[in-house]
């Protein structure tokens, strides 16, 4: 017998999970399908996000920053600890504590919305049945009105490194090192390459990061990304652009690379090498070739702006369907999803997805970014302000970096804000927030901020769009 459910969903990842509670609060019947085991053969919820992606990294992120801030740091505010050690066993034991904390969380959330978790690898057939193999082999078959699909993304290999997780690993080896790498080479020098890269580089080694593409970080702002290059310089990250992996060959327990920048081929060696190149979505053997899903031509699930894809009730969200491979964007389909399902209207707009890279300082931004507005045409006027003049962000010690404002021209909407400092990430999110309420720069500049606050900076670089900041010399004046 076939069991019946309002909504299946396949994947329990952030698109997943946080799907099949929304739909569990709208009156769903659902039950939420995962193949994830541990080493002990339990369930694992959460995805990549919780286990091997944004949680784990963040951990490893933080315990090596209070590591870098006692080394380097400390002595500035007159506090003096001698000898500073790591034990990275205890680094790592934390991590796995916060994650395991953060499963066990999920668990409980969907127990407690009364959620079903069905343990195995699922397979969408036609006329939306879902065909379950469990690790002991047993086979099942549900169905559904709607069927979610958030089977997420996996990292990407490329034959010129092969991935042993020993001496050549991907991200999810490179969050388990049992010790620091004298020497660590990274190929990419993408949003994976530079957290992890930093993890490893505070706590003492050398990283070279190997990166195909001329510029860096082309996506975000330039003038941001040109600060934040300078910035990781200055910490000791040596960064190589135009760098094509040609070869690699494991000798003595050692990872020999061969690269070419242009017409010039050069070799290093190293202890370890994180290959971080991107991720791709984890489409094998997901639908049946009958369900009515289609693929687009990047390789992710085809929906349309409302994460319907082809097949009559069946949707897909997070890494596995196009945009930006992140967390929350991933979440935020989910609940569209639901919400649709409960027959609600609830459009997301990508044009407002932050993206960040948790590095110290941070990088964020969203909306657009000055090279997009000149490819579109648009005229806009800018405000940058530094944290070099903010008097909080000096009292912490922790004043490198800008905001950056772009609005309107005309209307002076805000258009992108963009930010490479201490608590970027949050800075941005308050001007996201301004412009989902379609703010003008003016509407912020006349806002009261707190002093003495890093968002004084965000207060500032909106003064700056018109010449109107006060506490540094204006380039043109209002
Ligand atoms: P996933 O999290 O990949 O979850 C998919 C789930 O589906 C998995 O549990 C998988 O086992 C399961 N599954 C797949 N196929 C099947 C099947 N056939 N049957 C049953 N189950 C199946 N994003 C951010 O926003 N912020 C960050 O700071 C951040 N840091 C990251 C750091 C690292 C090192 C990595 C690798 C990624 C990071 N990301 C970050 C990206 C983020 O992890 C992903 O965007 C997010 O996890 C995608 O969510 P998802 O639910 O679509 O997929
Ligand atoms: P990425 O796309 O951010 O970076 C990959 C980099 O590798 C790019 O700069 C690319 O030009 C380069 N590259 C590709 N092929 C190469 C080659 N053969 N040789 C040298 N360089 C090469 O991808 P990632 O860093 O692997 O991260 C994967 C995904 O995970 C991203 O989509 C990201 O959104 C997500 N993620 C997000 C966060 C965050 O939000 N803070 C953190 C980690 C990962």
């Amino acid at each position: 017998m076939t069991t019946h459910f309002d909504v299946l969903v396949i994947g329990a990842g952030p698109a997943g999970y946080v799907c099949a509670i929304r739909c569990a609060q709208l009156g769903k019947k659902v039950a939420v399908i995962e193949q994830w085991l541990d080493d002990k053969g339990k369930s694992v919820l959460g995805g990549t996000c919780l286990n091997v992606g944004c949680i784990p990294s963040k951990a490893l992120l933080d315990s090596s920053h209070k590591y870098k801030e006692v080394t380097e740091h400390y002595s500035d505010h007159g506090i003096g600890v001698e000898q500073p050690s790591i034990n990275i066993a205890a680094m790592m034991a934390r991590k796995e504590q916060i994650v395991a904390q953060l499963t066990g969380g999920v668990a409980g959330l969907l127990k407690h919305n009364g959620v079903d978790v069905i343990q195995g690898r699922g397979k969408l057939l036609a006329n939306r049945r879902v065909q379950v193999v469990a690790a002991d082999g047993s086979e099942n078959t549900y169905d559904a009105d709607n069927i979610v699909l958030a089977a997420g993304s996996l990292p990407i290999d490329i034959p010129v490194a092969p991935v042993d997780q020993d001496v050549i690993v991907d991200s999810t080896g490179a969050l388990a090192f049992e010790e620091v790498p004298g020497k660590l080479g990274v190929i990419g020098a993408g949003v994976i390459g530079l957290e992890l890269g930093s993890v490893w580089g505070r706590l003492g080694a050398e990283v070279v990061l190997l990166e195909a593409m001329d510029s860096f970080l082309p996506t975000m702002d330039k003038q941001i990304a040109k600060e934040s290059q300078k910035l990781f310089k200055k910490q000791g990250l040596d960064i190589r652009l135009g760098a094509r992996v040609t070869g690699t060959e494991i000798q003595d327990g050692k990872v020999h690379v061969t690269y070419a920048v242009g017409d010039d081929s050069h070799t290093e060696v190293f202890d370890r090498l994180i290959v971080s190149v991107g991720r791709r979505p984890q489409t094998e053997d997901l639908f049946a070739e009958d369900a009515g899903v289609t693929m687009d031509e990047r390789g992710s699930i085809f929906v349309t702006e409302e994460c319907a894809t082809e097949a009559p009730g069946v949707w897909a969200v997070g890494d596995i369907v196009r945009g930006p491979m992140l967390a929350h964007k991933g979440s935020e389909e989910g609940v569209m999803v639901a919400e649709q399902i409960a027959g609600k209207h609830h459009p997301l707009n990508y044009d407002l997805i932050p993206s960040i890279i948790y590095t110290h300082p941070e990088i964020a931004g969203v909306g657009k970014t000055e090279q997009e507005l000149e490819a579109e045409g648009i005229a806009y006027k800018v405000g940058t302000f530094p944290f070099a003049a903010i008097g909080r962000a000096l009292a912490a010690g922790d004043s490198d970096g800008l905001v950056k404002i772009i609005s309107d021209e005309n209307t002076d909407q805000l258009l992108g804000a963009h930010c490479v400092g201490p608590s970027a990430a949050d800075l941005v999110q308050q001007l996201l927030i301004a412009m989902e309420f379609g703010s003008s720069t003016e509407d912020i500049q006349m806002m009261v901020f707190g002093h003495p606050t890093l968002s004084e900076a965000v207060h500032e670089a909106a003064l700056a769009v018109d010449g109107k900041a006060i506490h540094m010399a204006n380039r043109k004046k209002r």
